[in-house]
């Protein structure tokens, strides 16, 4: 008897958004979106060979242009195909937001997520043919045609959770790192998955609940030395423009809370944090540092700002929980909307859906 092999390539949908794996220099060497993105298969002429895939270009932008409503524009076009027998779904996206698209579309498809979603992007452009747009494009592809069921980002050696990643450097090909979590797979001749990974039979039964709303007005500020918070006054007394405010910590969670000397007291963010609270205008609290919780800060500065009423986070990295702060705004405003959630709970609710884990997010 002759065997007769019956391993069908895997059917992989590539959609593409821009960045630098499909940009081109012009005349003066600004690197730019190429006019024709279609040109974008031919940087890698094995594809076929790995894969049938079907391209879509959603956009062709400088990832650095990318806003919320993009997110929800990736996060719908791949609910519409999915149930159209793909194994799985790579985006080509720029790096400088990537982690960012990734949290997003992470937190709109939810746990029901039953294919790979793979985002990849290059830290050169197609023409260096020694750089990393090509490979990072095959290895993508790769990963999409895995036993996979979760969002995650393809770049060099390494498979991240994509909720759990940030971009840490700005040319090595070596671009992201996942603070608070190891890598889901090691990238070789095969992709060396771990056990932390989701397959398939690890999502949640029912068809995909998508939820791909995210609010605008969220203002991130980032805690430098002597920051006076009356610099910041004009955000919560500004009328109804700003929804919410990030502040990125020092540490696991620390805020300045005003040291011993009554001149200092002006740099205390206590009355900031209690003045916008009591506005309606949550404060989620952040860390430069997300492997550390700040849910678990054991310092005054961090407990103190939790006790004026700021939301802490967990050991979500930055990125994570500035777009899950979005996206439970988002909800929150829908279910109060729909008369499922009652308008003076509307902080407390806020900071349980900011408190609760939904995607593996924090640990
Ligand atoms: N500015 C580019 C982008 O994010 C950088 C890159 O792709 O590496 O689209």
């Amino acid at each position: 008897m002759t065997a007769v092999s019956t391993e069908e390539k895997p059917r992989i949908c590539l959609l593409y958004t821009g960045g630098t794996i499909g940009m081109i220099a012009d005349e003066y060497g600004v690197l730019r979106p190429p006019k024709e993105a279609s040109d974008f298969l031919k940087i890698a002429p094995e594809l076929p060979d790995l894969a049938d895939i079907e391209f879509e270009e959603l956009m062709n932008k400088d990832s650095t242009n990318m806003v919320p409503a993009d997110w929800t524009h990736i996060a719908n076009a791949i609910y519409e195909r999915r149930n159209e027998g793909y194994n799985g779904f790579v985006i080509a996206h720029g790096t400088d937001t990537m982690h960012f698209t990734s949290s997003a579309l992470a937190f709109a498809f939810g746990s029901k997520l039953k294919f790979p979603v793979v985002l990849t992007g290059a830290q050169t452009i197609p023409a260096i043919y020694y750089g990393d747009a090509r490979i990072n494009l095959l290895r993508a592809v790769r990963v999409a045609s895995e036993n996979l069921a979760e969002v995650v980002i393809s770049f060099g050696d390494y498979v991240f959770r994509g909720c759990r990643t940030q971009k840490k450097d700005e040319r090595k090909f070596d671009a992201f790192e996942s603070p608070a979590y190891y890598p889901i797979a090691d990238i070789t001749e095969k992709i060396l998955f771990h056990p932390n990974a989701r397959r398939k039979k690890d999502a949640e039964e029912g068809d995909l609940d998508l939820q791909a709303d995210f609010a605008d007005g969220i203002v991130q500020v980032g805690l430098i030395p002597g920051l006076e918070p009356a610099l910041l006054e004009p955000l919560i007394n500004g009328g109804k423009r700003c929804r919410g405010i990030v502040l990125q910590s020092f540490g696991a969670g620390n805020v300045p809370n005003g040291g011993d000397r009554p001149e200092e007291r002006k740099y205390a963010f206590g009355d900031f944090i209690q003045s916008a609270v009591g506005k309606g205008i949550p404060i989620v609290i952040t860390s430069q540092f997300p492997a550390n919780s700040t849910l678990e800060t054991k310092y005054a500065p961090g407990v103190a700002a939790v006790e004026a009423g700021a939301i802490a986070t967990g050991n979500m990295t930055s990125a994570a929980a500035t777009v899950k702060f979005r996206w439970v705004l988002a909800q929150v405003e829908r279910e109060i909307r729909q008369g499922m959630t009652m308008e003076r709970d509307r902080l407390s609710r806020v900071k349980w859906m900011m408190h609760h884990r939904y995607i593996l997010e924090m640990d």
